[in-house]
């Protein structure tokens, strides 16, 4: 008999249901990913601690993503989703913020290396006035090459002056060095944008791949994770067709199953996992799962009245298919856009149904069987 009416779909507290007695409050990843860079720091921190081969330096096609998916060497994968945006798109919520220029005069005589040789050597050459006289006004409305002078609006010291051209570096029409939507009013942006996400396990409420594992290499932490434990998988690969989000895979070589732990070791001994210690923007965030649902439901609220409607969550909700995730996501478009299924069921739901119905069919078979032997010798 099942021990939970919920075991196999619908909300509940994976780990006492497990059998853990006095469990700890569930733990989990909230991961916001309006505030993810791309800088990748979790993918390299998780390699690093949990000691995950490299997963090469491939050029894939797919914008700044070189790992591809989640793998049994790639625990945590970064994905980068290029997006065309009309201009101004994502005004709103920076309405109110200052759009001056993304360079201040001084830095970009810095920049544009005006000043005094540096006496390095070789070293880069002191540039030109109207080139920094340029950075200041950042519309690189100087002339061209060979042209006499700059018609820069900068007011330092860099934007007196006609100069030489051909030496030092110029503005090239990079961006400043300001945060992403406040170098400049909302015509000085593009009309593309980059969606990007850190992907990991689920740790599901119900974790088909848990339920399917024969020799229990899979387990249910006290913390409510899931962890395969690598010394006792046999290389089945059952757990990889049962995840609904394709999560778990076989290494090449050694034929076992390999993903995330959430950092079984590091939260056992009360530290944050790895990528949430790494993360510089707090994109991944570690802490019980009751209180991060609390915070990503304020968070969305938060980004629509800044005018990003298009703010939700996924994976928090306990009665969804798998019975909510450990770890969730806030995204910026749909689910599917980011590569996530945007209905996942557990893949062991049905299965006391399809044996109830597979029971029924071999008891009609048999009888079937006995009254053929019974009405042929009769
Ligand atoms: S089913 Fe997939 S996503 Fe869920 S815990 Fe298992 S490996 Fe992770
Ligand atoms: S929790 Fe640990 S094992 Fe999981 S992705 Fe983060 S660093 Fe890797």
């Amino acid at each position: 008999m099942l021990p939970d009416p919920h075991s196999l779909s619908g909300p509940l507290d994976p780990a006492p249901e497990a059998g853990w007695t006095d469990a700890p409050p569930r733990m989990g990843f909230f991961t916001d990913t309006s505030v993810c860079i791309g800088c990748k720091a979790c993918e390299v921190a998780c390699k690093e601690w949990n000691d995950v081969p490299g997963s090469g330096l491939d050029l894939l096609g797919m914008s700044y993503d070189n790992t591809g998916a989640l793998t049994a060497n790639s625990w945590r994968h970064v994905a980068f989703v290029e997006q065309p945006r009309p201009a101004g798109h994502r005004s709103p919520p920076f309405a109110g913020t200052p759009t001056g220029g993304s360079v201040s005069a001084s830095s970009a005589a810095v920049a544009a290396g005006v000043g005094n040789p540096t006496g390095t050597e070789p070293g880069v050459p002191p540039g030109a006035a109207d080139a920094a006289a340029r950075m200041v006004d950042g519309t690189g409305s100087g002339t061209g090459a060979g042209g006499a002078s700059s018609t820069g609006a900068g007011t330092g010291p860099a934007a007196t002056g006609t100069a030489d051209r051909t030496g030092g570096p110029e503005f090239l029409g990079m961006p400043g060095a300001q945060p992403p939507g406040r170098a400049g009013g909302a015509e000085g942006r593009t009309d593309f944008r980059w969606l990007m996400m850190s992907d990991v396990c689920k740790h599901c409420t119900h974790a088909a791949c848990l339920d399917v594992c024969p020799t229990g290499s899979l387990f249910r932490t006290e913390f409510g994770t899931v962890v395969v434990q690598e010394d006792i998988c046999n290389g089945c690969g059952y757990c990889i067709s049962a995840c609904p989000y394709g999560v778990i895979d076989q290494r090449k070589g050694d034929g076992r199953a390999w993903k995330c732990t959430l950092c079984y070791d590091r939260i056992g001994a009360g530290n944050t996992p790895a990528c949430a210690q790494a993360c510089p923007t707090e994109s991944i965030q570690y802490g019980p799962l009751d209180e991060l649902r609390e915070r990503a439901a304020a968070r969305v609220a938060t980004l629509h009245e800044r005018g990003v409607p298009e703010a939700r969550l996924y994976g928090h909700d306990p009665g969804d298919g798998v019975g909510g995730d450990g770890a969730f996501f806030l995204l910026l478009d749909e689910p599917e856009v980011y590569g996530l299924p945007p209905d996942p069921v557990v893949t062991t739901r049905d299965l006391p149904k399809m044996w109830k119905r597979a029971g029924l069919a071999a008891l009609a078979m048999a009888a079937a069987a006995v009254a053929a032997f019974v009405g042929g010798s009769s």
